[in-house]
């Protein structure tokens, strides 16, 4: 770490205790395609596509992204999240969390109706998300998913992007990029 800069190591430990404790959050559990892939690999693509794709430099926001689906699929807690990682974190970790006690069809319904009043970061974690799971869907999609299936689950999470309302965002372009591509290339048909 002799080339990087204090404010770089920083946001490297961080992000690395923010990891560890996400991949041990998750470590039960896998994605749903059919190599059973860790589920770590998830927040891992979510990050990496807005250090990369939306240039995101700011550590606390990739730290968030980095736990986004912990409280909604592991047993963390907001306090947790807080003790470890503070309250901008924890804010924004409970920003993208859906409300596990409402059923899947409301849960979907709530984040088209949310997306506009999202704070900015919280948006930002939102297009990624999108864009990590759209990416999964072509690639490697959950057992069982027929056409019509993909299909919805791709038209849902457009409407999620849209309602963002950040059309220029380079992970928007991002997510557009890759359904067109996949639907020129009948990978969604
Ligand atoms: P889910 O919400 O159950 O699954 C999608 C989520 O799974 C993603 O958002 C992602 O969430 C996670 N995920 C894990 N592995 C993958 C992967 N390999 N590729 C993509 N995503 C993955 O499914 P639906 O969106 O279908 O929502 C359920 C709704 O669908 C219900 O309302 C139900 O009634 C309806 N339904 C529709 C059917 C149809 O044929 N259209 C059939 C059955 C149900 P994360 O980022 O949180 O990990
Ligand atoms: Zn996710």
């Amino acid at each position: 770490m002799r080339n990087m800069n204090l404010d770089t190591c920083f946001t490297v430990s961080t992000l690395l205790r923010a990891t560890t404790f996400a991949a041990e959050k998750h470590r039960s559990q896998k994605r749903k395609d059919v190599l059973g892939t860790p589920y770590i690999n998830h927040p891992i693509a979510v990050v990496s596509l807005m250090a990369e794709v939306g240039e995101v430099r700011h550590d606390k926001d990739l730290v968030a992204a980095m736990l986004h689906d912990t409280v909604e699929d592991t047993d963390a807690t907001p306090e947790e999240i807080e003790r470890h990682f503070g309250k901008y974190v924890r804010d924004l970790v409970m920003e993208v969390t859906d409300d596990k006690k409402l059923s899947k069809a409301e849960r979907k319904r709530l984040q088209i109706e949310h997306a506009p009043y999202l704070t900015p970061a919280a948006k930002v974690i939102k297009l990624a998300d999108k864009t990590a799971n759209v990416t999964d869907l072509i690639a490697s999609p959950p057992v069982g998913w027929e056409r019509q299936r993909r299909l919805d689950y791709v038209d849902w999470a457009n409407k999620v992007v849209d309602r963002c309302g950040l059309s220029e965002h380079p992970l928007t372009r991002e997510f557009k990029r890759r359904v067109a591509e996949a639907r020129a290339a009948q990978s969604l048909r």
